[in-house]
């Protein structure tokens, strides 16, 4: 359509509706002394406003055309008076609308009983008081009858705007700014709503035009007519009651010019006006209990999405809760050593995985608590003290045994974690009976072994003592002396010391032998070793030669000294009683004595002087000490 057709079509159809709804309500009776300006139900009021409230100052022309035209039927006489009255009513219900229409955002006023006060605040009463009051300024005082009559007709004006803005105006908003019904999927709730549609309009029809009006019986009839609505207000949409609603009204006055039903007193103004009334409360009746009703439906959709918001969550959250499960659980049982999770207090089992449940040979549940694995109950309360300590434990060695009664030894590294307001202790468990078997097999060869090198030890050490010892008389044989002579020697001449070097020699040992036999001269050399390892100074050497001659060893000594020592060494060998066997025997000694540095400085030097010194004695005639290199006794 043409834009200007347009415009002319939103000016043209207003007024038309307009004119057309003036016509109707004029057929209404009324109180002609008012000049037809006081109409009980003045239908064009209620088209104004929805049309001010749907399309706000865009209908303004419309409204003032129609309303010109609406006036002039009544003022023909006076076309000045009518504009007048026109641009009165325009503007009324315009303001009201602007007012309503920045607090109702495009939608029917009647879902919130918040709403359908300032709708009947605002859009009914400062409407159409204000609409009466200026109509009352314009209007020739003239046409009105006395003074006392003035205020009738005006209330008279004014109830006919509020009823034709109570009839028309829900039922248009919800025409023109409600969404379109959408058309119910619910095959018995269209049926309900048929059926109490029908019911609701039946009741109407035998209230309003069937029923004798002086039967006590229609009386009875309008609250019947008043439930059914308000149950089509409960069950169905608030726009299919004020249709309903719309179409009684239409039914009553219907009624009313047929001279029948409830709404029909008499055939006067003042039947018409009890009509109005009762209408009026039907609206405002209407109006509060479907505000309400709506508001309650509103709510219970509110908590139903809600709910099925909740609910979805719920669900996911579930679905994502059991799939974390799953995975956690998948997690550890794939873990390659066994875990189990219990509380920290009482320490019954939240969770085993599948290699606990093979280490302990049982399928692990919430009846089990972990101190039923612990051999020694001491043991798991210190690691519940060191839980509740520090919170963790690593690498703690413990005792277990399995449901088979297996004992063996585990590795436990535990952690308390805090989750659902509750501690659980999560511990990882390693059976090491296998290292433990190890660690014990390693110990015992251990000390085996320590105890073998101890032994061999011990060997080693006699071994070398019977290297060094002569078996007989248990001093030092000849091979230590080659050995320690030549350090000795080094040692002493650094310190510009002396070493004496004595050989002795047993005299005629030969005949002990003979004479008592060779076991017997053993024990003799045993006795004499033995006495001469007593007699010496620890610091001294004192060997066995070889036979029955001996060698010792004087570090620090002097010549003199030496030979002082040589002599009555000789003396108490000559005075010792050698028991052997069941003899007692004596024997005496020769010795030779050579002193380094003086006999020379070298081991062979010094041995061969003593020895030469020891063959000196015996040519002497034995029983003596001989000096190396004197060819005499030495000086005793
Ligand atoms: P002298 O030295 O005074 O010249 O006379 P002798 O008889 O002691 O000297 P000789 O060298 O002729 O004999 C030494 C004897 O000592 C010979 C041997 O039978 C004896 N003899 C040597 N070693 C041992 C021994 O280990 N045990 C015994 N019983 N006798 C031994
Ligand atoms: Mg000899
Ligand atoms: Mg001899």
């Amino acid at each position: 359509m043409r834009p200007w057709l347009a415009q002319l079509a939103q000016i043209l159809l207003p007024a038309l509706l307009l004119w057309l709804l003036q016509l109707l309500t004029m057929q209404l009776p009324h109180s002609v002394e008012f000049g037809g300006l006081a109409l009980p139900l003045y239908l064009p009021a209620g088209l104004a406003l929805a049309l001010a409230v749907a399309q706000g100052w865009r209908c303004a022309a419309g409204l003032l055309l129609g309303f010109s035209l609406a006036n002039a039927m009544l003022l023909l006489h006076d076309p000045a008076r009518a504009l007048a009255l026109a641009v009165v009513q325009t503007l009324a219900p315009l303001l009201a609308a602007g007012f309503l229409r920045s607090r109702l955002q495009h939608t029917p006023p009647f879902y919130r009983l918040s709403r359908v006060l300032l709708f009947l605040w605002c859009g009914v009463l400062a409407n159409t008081v204000l609409s009466t009051l200026l109509a009352h300024l314009v209007l020739d005082y003239s046409l009105l009858p006395a003074d006392a009559s003035r205020w009738n007709a005006l209330f008279s004006r004014w109830l006919g705007e509020v009823n034709g803005i109570l009839v028309l105006t829900p039922p248009m908003l919800f025409l023109l700014l409600d969404a379109p019904a959408r058309s119910s999927s619910n095959p018995a709730r269209w049926l309900e709503s048929a059926l109490l549609t029908w019911i609701t309009l039946g009741l109407a029809v035998v209230e309003f035009i069937i029923a004798d009006f002086r039967h006590g019986v229609a009386a009875a009839l309008w609250p019947l007519s008043c439930i059914a609505l308000m149950w089509v207000v409960f069950r169905c949409r608030l726009a299919l009651a004020y249709c309903l609603h719309g179409v009684i009204v239409l039914l009553a006055f219907v009624g009313v010019l047929l001279h029948n039903g409830l709404a029909y007193q008499d055939a006067g103004y003042s039947g018409i006006a009890a009509a109005g009334m009762l209408l009026l409360v039907q609206s405002l009746t209407l109006l509060v209990f479907g505000a309400l009703v709506a508001e309650r439906r509103f709510a219970e959709d509110w908590l139903r999405r809600a709910n099925q918001t909740l609910e979805a969550k719920v669900v996911e959250r579930t679905r994502q809760l059991a799939q974390s499960e799953a995975r956690l659980k998948l997690m550890a049982d794939a873990s390659p050593f066994p875990m189990v999770m219990n509380n920290l207090d009482g320490g019954a089992l939240i969770y085993a995985n599948a290699q606990a449940e093979s280490l302990f040979k049982c399928r692990l549940d919430t009846q089990q608590q972990v101190q039923d694995f612990y051999v020694d109950q001491e043991a798991r309360k210190q690691v519940s003290q060191l839980l509740h300590a520090h919170g963790a434990v690593r690498d703690h060695e413990v005792k277990l045994h399995d449901a088979e009664g297996r004992q063996f030894w585990a590795l436990v590294s535990c952690s308390v974690v805090h989750s659902d307001q509750a501690l659980y202790v999560i511990s990882g468990i390693n059976d090491i009976s296998e290292r433990k078997r190890l660690e014990r097999s390693l110990h015992e060869a251990n000390d085996a072994l320590r105890q073998h090198v101890a032994e061999i030890e011990s060997l080693h050490v006699g071994l070398r003592e019977q290297v060094r010892r002569d078996p007989l008389t248990g001093l030092f044989n000849r091979r230590y002396l080659d050995e320690i002579l030549p350090r000795l020697l080094a040692h002493m001449l650094a310190l510009n010391g002396t070493v004496a070097v004595l050989m002795l020699d047993a005299d005629h040992f030969k005949r002990i032998n003979d004479r008592y036999g060779h076991q017997c001269g053993d024990a003799v050399l045993a006795a004499l070793g033995g006495f001469l390892r007593d007699r010496f100074r620890s610091g001294d050497v004192v060997c066995r030669y070889g036979g029955e001659e001996f060698c010792i060893l004087m570090p620090g000594i002097a010549l003199e000294a030496a030979s002082e020592k040589a002599w009555q060494l000789c003396e108490a060998v000559r005075q010792l009683p050698i028991q052997a066997g069941e003899h007692c025997l004596h024997i005496t000694l020769s010795v030779g004595l050579s002193v380094c540095p003086l006999h020379g400085e070298d081991p062979e030097s010094l041995i061969h002087a003593a020895d030469a010194a020891l063959y000196q004695a015996k040519a002497l005639g034995r029983d003596q000490v001989c000096l190396a290199h004197s060819g005499q006794p030495a000086l005793s």
